[in-house]
C-alpha cells in the first residue's frame, strides 16, 4: 500500500501499489498515481473505473441508489435504516458489524424507541451527498458513525 494526501481535500489515504490512478475516498478526487514515469495517453483508465467520469461534471452527484467508489449506496442503505434500522442492518451492509451489534443491544435496551434514531439516520442518508455518506458511514475510523 502506498500513502497518498489527497491535494483537493488534504486528507491521508491509502490506494495499492502500482495503482495506474488514485481515487480520494474522502472527496472522490481523481489523481494521478505516484509514478516514475507517466503511461502514454490513452492507456489511462479514466472514465472506464470511475463513476464520475461518464459524462457527469466533476463533483456531480450520482444517483440516490447508485454506489459509489466503496459499492455501497446511500439510498439502500437509507432504506434498510429506515425500514430494519433497529436491526443494525445499515450498519451490517456499511461493513461496520460492530455497529451493528451495538444497535441491536441499544434497541433491546430501549425496548425499540432506538428505531427513531435510525429512521432519522436513513432519511439523512438518502438526503446527503454520497461522497458525505461513504466518508461518514462507510470510510470513518469510527465502529459507530451516528450522524
Ligand atoms: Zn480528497
Amino acid at each position: 500500500m502506498t500513502q497518498y494526501n489527497c491535494p483537493q481535500c488534504h486528507r491521508d489515504f491509502t490506494a495499492p501499489d502500482n495503482a495506474q490512478s488514485v481515487r480520494c475516498p474522502y472527496c472522490g478526487n481523481v489523481q494521478a498515481a505516484q509514478q516514475p514515469y507517466q503511461q502514454p495517453y490513452g492507456q489511462q483508465p479514466y472514465g472506464q473505473q470511475y463513476a464520475y467520469g461518464n459524462g457527469q461534471m466533476p463533483g456531480a452527484d450520482i444517483g440516490v441508489f447508485d454506489s459509489g467508489p466503496s459499492g455501497k449506496s446511500r439510498g439502500v442503505a437509507g432504506l434498510l435504516a429506515i425500514l430494519l434500522g433497529y436491526l443494525g442492518i445499515h450498519y451490517f451492509y456499511c461493513g461496520k458489524a460492530t455497529g451493528g451489534i451495538i444497535c441491536i443491544l441499544l434497541c433491546l435496551v430501549s425496548c425499540g424507541v432506538w428505531g427513531v434514531v435510525t429512521f432519522i439516520q436513513g432519511i439523512m442518508m438518502m438526503c446527503m451527498r454520497s461522497d458525505e455518506f461513504e466518508r461518514k458511514y462507510v470510510y470513518s475510523q469510527s465502529t459507530f458513525p451516528l450522524f
